[in-house]
């Protein structure tokens, strides 16, 4: 489990920002880890301010919500840079998924660091075809910290780094996730990829001539 070089007291504190990533597929409690540092530093009475980017509306328009329904208030914003306002004067910024913001996401976590907040962002590491996923890889590059978190396969079982896309839309971004995700393992994902490709059909002998 993360514990925090430190918690509390951060004004006092010579180098007091910096950047964690928690990073992993769909269903591995990225969010709720998210929310388990959050609160912590509440209870250290640090200043929390959440955000989240405004297209995912899945459940509550001002909450982030995990699939355990432990939820903690945040504010949807289109652009990473309407952070940095909305951030100010806050000692701890989380951002809850963090891959669906453009590649500027990175250069605003490094200035909120650099002005001494502490950062917190969880995200999707990978999309549903197995690619890094927007700004996640470049933000687990310049981060202090990264936590990555696995969910369980649920064909075999085995510890799942993968999100396996049930629903056959092509669209990197597609919400309601439990209906249309599935966390798998590296076997397991690799054998439901192969079985989505379309069998390219061979020349039948009449074809050839
Ligand atoms: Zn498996």
């Amino acid at each position: 489990m993360f514990i925090e070089p430190r918690v509390g007291n951060g004004r006092e504190a010579p180098h007091r920002g910096w950047i964690e990533v928690v990073a992993g597929s769909m269903f591995s409690g990225k969010t709720e880890e998210l929310i388990r540092r959050l609160n912590r530093a509440k209870i250290a009475r640090q200043r929390v301010e959440i955000f989240k980017p405004s297209l995912d509306t899945r459940y509550h328009e001002h909450d982030v919500v995990s699939h355990n329904a432990t939820s903690i208030r945040s504010t949807p914003v289109q652009l990473p840079e309407e952070m940095l306002l909305l951030a100010s004067g806050c000692d701890v910024v989380g951002i809850d998924e963090a891959q669906f913001f453009d590649a500027s996401l990175v250069d605003v976590c490094n200035q909120l660091a650099n002005q001494g907040t502490r950062v917190i962002v969880a995200g999707l590491d990978m999309d549903y075809t197995g690619k890094p996923f927007g700004p996640m890889p470049a933000l687990m590059a310049v981060a202090e910290f990264v936590t990555k978190v696995n969910a369980v396969c649920v064909c075999c079982g085995e510890v799942a780094a993968y999100s396996f896309r049930i629903a056959a839309s092509e669209a990197q971004v597609l919400l309601g996730e439990t209906d249309s995700y599935e966390a798998r393992c590296r076997p397991c994902f690799q054998a439901g990829m192969q079985e989505k490709t379309p069998v390219v059909p061979r020349p039948t002998a009449r074809q050839e001539r």
